[in-house]
């Protein structure tokens, strides 16, 4: 297949969102215990107050406040002890004015109570407790629902849910919770050059590492990886990867390697014969033979072998997909900062570019441009500046805005 005219990013975006505005994530029930991270499909309204009663936020003595209002040194008042409430077995008589109930933290507090004295500020007698100092009405009482009211709105759906998150819907009483399941993404890894992953390289053979890479990738946008190991650039075994892909269910198809106009490069006709695949060749550098196409209503990705393109155009236009399909925003999870540039980077109009830049004291220092094969310049980088397709250039002195990689 022969590249067409390459196609600006931003051309290739709408196409992608055009196929993805028929997608949504499907919801699918866990288990509180595994629902951390995941992102909520539905809205949650609490059916319980929290505290469901009236509850001692200290240990001490549950009385009527009204009766320490003239309390003090001189004259303490001394209340009867009439019985413990314990929490989770609260005490059951009626408390009168004169009478003080002893309670521990998280004890209901009997009704007729309004506050509750700690015990550091009592002492016990024969004849009952000893209070010299006067006490506020609903001092250290959790009133019913001050934490959560029945009827509230506690998580609003989209929310990637955090610890605390899953605390409090235990709390309610929810323990099978509703989110959308993780988009499945079947990897294509090919390159008849190819050794597995973690293999020593020898010869003239090189180790995966975009296979790997591609699995953390996925699994950082909430998606689940199907991978069964690298494939050679043979047609066949290519059609039928992509075949089972669909088989299986799968939501996304990422192809790395094989993507261009070469001798060994298969997969763009496969996925033009088997669906269509109207973006091929973008204007972004690393990563110009990359592809976006679909087979069926399943979106695929082409992406260069190269990896530093592979992580480009994963990010580009991947990341999208399976970050949509997981009910996720589709921003970059990297965190873009602004700070001068140091020194010029240079591109083409009407081309993006992918700057490795490192951050220092005085501002942003590129590493490379080109270079799609230098994986390492991915490392010691702290991250990325893009030179949109619009200019040329970014001059010392210019504020740029970099992309950490990092948090
Ligand atoms: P290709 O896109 O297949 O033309 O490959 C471009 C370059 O990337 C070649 O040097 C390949 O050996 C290399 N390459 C392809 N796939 C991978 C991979 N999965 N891991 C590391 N390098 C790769
Ligand atoms: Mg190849």
């Amino acid at each position: 297949m022969q590249h067409r005219k390459r196609i600006p990013p931003a051309e290739a975006i709408q196409y992608l969102d055009s196929l993805l505005q028929d997608l949504h994530g499907q919801p699918e029930s866990v288990t509180a215990a595994n629902a951390c991270g995941r992102v909520l499909a539905k809205s949650i309204v609490s059916d319980v107050s929290i505290p469901a009663f009236r509850r001692s936020m200290m240990d001490g003595f549950a009385v009527q406040a009204e009766d320490t209002s003239s309390a003090d040194e001189s004259s303490a008042c001394t209340l009867r002890i009439v019985g413990t409430s314990m929490p989770g077995n609260g005490w059951t008589g009626n408390l009168q004015s004169g009478e003080a109930v002893r309670v521990m933290t998280g004890a209901p507090v009997p009704e007729a109570a309004d506050a509750v004295v700690p015990f550091e500020l009592t002492s016990t007698l024969p004849a009952g407790v000893r209070i010299s100092s006067p006490i506020a009405a609903g001092k250290n009482v959790s009133e019913i629902g001050e934490d959560i009211r029945s009827g509230q709105q506690l998580l609003d759906a989209g929310r990637s849910l955090r610890p605390q998150d899953i605390g409090l819907l235990s709390a309610t009483g929810c323990s099978e919770i509703t989110v959308i399941r993780r988009p499945r993404i079947r990897l294509i890894i090919t390159g008849s050059e190819l050794l597995p992953a973690g293999t020593r390289p020898h010869g003239h053979r090189v180790a995966d590492s975009n296979g790997p890479m591609l699995e953390a990738l996925v699994s950082r946008d909430g998606g689940t990886s199907l991978f069964h190991g690298i494939t050679p650039d043979d047609p066949d075994s290519i059609r039928e990867l992509l075949e089972e892909g669909l088989r299986d269910k799968a939501d996304v198809l990422l192809v790395s390697g094989g993507s261009s106009a070469g001798d060994e490069d298969f997969a763009p006709d496969l996925i033009a014969q088997l669906g269509e695949l109207p973006v091929h060749g973008i204007s972004m550098r690393p990563g110009a033979p990359a592809g976006i196409g679909r087979i069926g209503n399943c979106p695929v990705f082409l992406l260069p072998g190269n990896p530093v393109a592979c992580l480009f155009a994963y990010d580009m236009f991947a990341a999208r997909a399976v970050r949509q399909l997981g009910g996720r925003p589709q921003q970059w999870p990297y965190r873009p900062i602004e700070s001068t540039l140091l020194k010029p980077l240079h591109s083409a109009i009407g081309r993006l570019d992918y700057a490795r830049v490192r951050m220092s004291e005085e501002g942003i220092v590129p590493i490379a441009i080109s270079g799609g094969s230098v994986l390492s310049s991915t490392t010691i980088a702290d991250g990325f500046v893009l030179i949109p397709p619009e200019t040329d250039r970014i001059s010392a002195g210019d504020t740029a805005r970099m992309w950490l990689y990092g948090g």
